[in-house]
């Protein structure tokens, strides 16, 4: 139980315990960072709230299995991935293991180890994407979203059921323009959440269900106005589990209804064991790790995609400045600043000076009142359009 997460022993006791028990109270809320495992506890909690045996980690009970990939019925999830940088950085890692054979940084290796070595990236990947895909659950979706997303969904879905040995059905750079091109839909309207109720409220299954909300202090206000009931008069045999950078500050009401769980900051030793078995690598930070290092080829990226999003409204930009630490995003959106000149041509060119204005604010608030990504792109879209 818990044992693959690195630190945050007092915390992992006493959920065990609660366990054995039975006596675990929900809804709760596992709040921390960025990259700080929020989700794999919820997850690991989930899998424990499920598991037909005693919940030991290799268990292979039904249900167990089918947590592996997320095939479970009983669990949905709702809310907005705040790191798809995640399925990105394996999906190259996968992409640079695929050309080279047996020969990998000039050292030989067997064609075993490199197979081996292929299906964990592959397995990582088809984790990330099960976690990304889970709230498009077509059962779960609004009818508006569903023809948005639909055909991009059914394709990366396919990609869950490709056994370990074979090649993806599509390419790894379809993945990724695919799960770019849907990521915008993934903050649930309050349609999905009256359609995750509706099925919570339905009693097919003996066994609990579950809906884990990621990321819930990035939920919109009508949408935890939604929510709030449900967390309040929840249907029997329901648990909630949801996932949150900090306590939301404009939605008390519903963070109070919710038992708190802090992952305070890991260990230097912690964090680099982290990043040597996630990774393969040592660094102190995994944020670091998944960001390029090459911080002007990195901007060069951001200062594009940028000028891209102001045209096509995706919220890929801000998403990816909220979910850094803030020493590494000031250091970039001052980079993005500086660049920004030279990048602003056409329609953008006259209104270059409120433009900076509104992204310095911007960034600043992301960080100081935490304002969600959504907010964000919304308050410079009104500036410069
Ligand atoms: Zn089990």
């Amino acid at each position: 139980m818990f044992d693959h997460i690195v630190g945050y022993a007092e915390i992992k006791r006493h959920l065990k315990e609660d366990i054995k028990q039975g006596t675990i109270q929900t809804p709760l809320v596992f709040s921390g960072s960025p990259l700080s495992a929020r989700m794999t506890m919820a997850l690991e909690l989930a899998r424990l709230l499920h598991c037909d045996e005693h919940g030991a980690a290799a268990c292979s009970c039904r249900r167990c299995v089918q947590h592996q990939l997320l095939r479970n019925q009983e669990l949905y999830i709702i809310g907005e991935r705040s790191t798809l940088e995640d399925i990105h950085y394996f999906l190259k890692a996968l992409a640079n293991a695929q050309g080279t054979s047996a020969q990998a940084h000039g050292e030989t290796i067997s064609t075993e180890n490199h197979n081996k070595r292929r299906n964990t990236l592959k397995q990582m990947v088809m984790l990330r994407l099960a976690i990304f895909l889970k709230r498009f659950d077509t059962i779960i979706l609004s009818k508006k979203r569903k023809s948005q997303v639909e055909t991009v969904y059914q394709q990366l879905f396919e990609c869950l059921h490709t056994p370990l040995s074979d090649e993806f059905p599509i390419s790894l750079e379809s993945i990724h323009r695919g799960v770019n091109s849907i990521a915008a839909y993934q903050t649930p309207d309050v349609e999905s959440i009256r359609l995750v109720q509706e099925q919570c409220y339905y009693r097919g299954s003996n066994k609990h269900k579950l809906v884990l909300i990621e990321n819930l202090n990035t939920l919109s206000m009508t949408v935890m106005h939604t929510l709030l009931k449900f967390v309040e008069e929840p249907p029997e045999s329901l648990h909630i589990i949801a996932t949150a950078q900090e306590r939301p500050r404009h939605a008390q009401n519903l963070a109070s209804r919710f038992h708190w769980l802090y992952l305070s900051t890991r260990s230097d030793e912690e964090q680099k064991m982290v990043s040597t078995s996630y990774f393969g690598k040592e660094a102190s930070s995994l944020q670091a790790l998944l960001v390029d290092a090459d911080t002007s080829t990195f901007v060069e990226q951001l200062c594009d995609s940028f000028f891209v999003e102001l045209d096509n409204q995706n919220g890929e930009f801000w998403r990816l400045m909220h979910t850094m630490d803030l020493k590494k995003s000031e250091e970039i959106s001052l980079a993005i600043l500086k660049k920004l000149p030279s990048k602003a041509t056409g329609k953008y060119a006259p209104k270059l000076p409120a433009l900076i204005r509104v992204c310095k604010e911007s960034l600043q608030n992301i960080h100081e009142r935490n304002v969600s990504s959504r907010s964000a792109i919304e308050e410079v879209y009104q500036h410069v359009k």
